[in-house]
């Protein structure tokens, strides 16, 4: 009896190791894989799948908000809430360097995110150096916008990565130039009274229609070396893209609000 006892505690306890490991595949993992580190140029790149020609822009459902419909950034800001400076031409925007990332006005907590974009079709520099931009959920957490077609860089740095966190599951990038998308479902962390995270946020994610985060769990915001802890924040707080100098383009966006 006893010793059916132990050996039952002992299996548990394996589980739960394994578990707390990150094991077992497919299922959240709680943070970022421990034996990574930050930006680690050892850790093995995702597999590249194609993902199959680029489709016409994914019309917005009826319970979305239109956050840019290809005609003007009148939901948007820059960094301190002036009109945003980017360039909007043939249904698109793109990043113009140095004018600062760029906001919504309203703020956002959980949601469902759809965004297309497309790296600069003349294929310039190299690692982070090439189509490099982000989508941020509340402005702290990060999806890396990155040309990943043919260049490599740190695996949590790819296109679609969880910045600095999680690598994407596969590299389903489409060549510079084409238009690809992004479809978030976001879920943000929740705090008590004393600023204490009670859930952590998490994401899963879609890249041009293929799995490439599966209720990731992240360990906080995201930056670049440093994987720093929560602080507590807002329920909802404005969506950014990030102007990283690269004439990144984006069209499409739309977001319905999963709030309550
Ligand atoms: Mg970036």
């Amino acid at each position: 009896m006893m010793k059916n006892i132990l050996l039952c505690l002992a299996a548990c306890g394996l589980v739960a190791f394994v578990w707390s490991k990150g094991g077992f595949g497919g299922g959240p993992q709680n943070g970022p894989d421990p034996r990574w580190p930050i930006h680690d140029k050892n850790r093995p790149l995702p597999p590249v799948v194609d993902p199959g020609p680029a489709s016409p822009p994914v019309a917005a459902p009826s319970d979305a908000a239109v956050l840019f419909d290809g005609r003007d950034l009148s939901q948007w800001t820059d960094e301190k809430g002036a009109p945003a400076k980017w360039k909007v031409e043939n249904g698109y925007m793109e990043v113009v360097a140095k004018t600062g990332s760029i906001r919504t006005m309203k703020g956002f907590g959980d949601c469902q995110l759809h965004v297309e974009w497309a790296a600069p079709a003349e294929v310039e520099g190299e690692d982070q150096d090439r189509g490099n931009s982000g989508v941020y959920l509340m402005n702290l957490y990060e999806i890396q916008v990155l040309d990943s077609y043919n260049n490599k860089t740190y695996a949590d740095g790819s296109a679609a990565a969880i910045y600095g966190q999680y690598p994407p599951l596969v590299n389903a990038c489409r060549k510079p130039g084409e238009w690809q998308s992004f479809d978030i479902i976001f879920h943000r962390p929740r705090f008590d009274q004393d600023g204490k995270v009670t859930a952590p946020a998490r994401m899963t994610m879609f890249h041009n229609g293929i799995l490439v985060h599966d209720n990731a769990v992240l360990s906080g915001p995201t930056e670049n070396k440093a994987r720093p802890p929560y602080k507590a924040h807002a329920d909802k707080l404005p969506i950014s893209l990030q102007d990283h100098s690269h004439p990144v383009r984006y069209r499409n966006i739309w977001v319905r609000d999963l709030e309550d």
